[in-house]
């Protein structure tokens, strides 16, 4: 791995979280995500599934069936856990110019209050 790559994941926050080195209001682990719920929650409900490994965003997430497959098992764990089956909505910032502000790969889940469409 790359000096720069391993420094930048050393100021990782998602990086510090999953090491435990700070601390977070942890509600769910898997083998490759863990949810926690957001620091400052845009609904009622907001968790954010983040990978253990560093990947900057969806587009460096691996092509993989495992990480996918689970990816996909948490978020109905989650919403399932947090009672919000009836309406709730799954994003994933990429980039700057969407919002991104956390260069580790995560997912927001969010519910218990009406959506509006489309998303400012
Ligand atoms: P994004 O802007 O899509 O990159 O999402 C990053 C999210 O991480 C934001 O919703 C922040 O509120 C959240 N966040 C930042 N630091 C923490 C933290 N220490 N614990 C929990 N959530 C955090």
């Amino acid at each position: 791995m790359r000096s720069e790559r391993k420094a930048f994941m050393a100021d990782c926050i998602f990086c510090k979280i999953v090491k435990g080195k700070i601390p977070s209001d942890k509600v769910m682990e898997g083998k490759h995500f863990i949810a926690i719920r957001d620091i400052n929650p845009q609904a009622p409900v907001h968790i954010l599934l983040i990978t253990r490994e560093h990947f900057k965003n969806i587009l460096e997430f691996p092509r993989s069936e495992g990480m996918f497959f689970e990816m996909l098992s948490m978020i109905e764990k989650v919403v399932k856990a947090e009672k919000i089956e009836k309406g709730f909505r799954v994003v994933i910032n990429t980039g700057l110019e969407a919002g991104q502000s956390v260069d580790h790969f995560h997912i927001h889940i969010l519910g218990g209050r009406e959506m509006k469409w489309p998303p400012g």
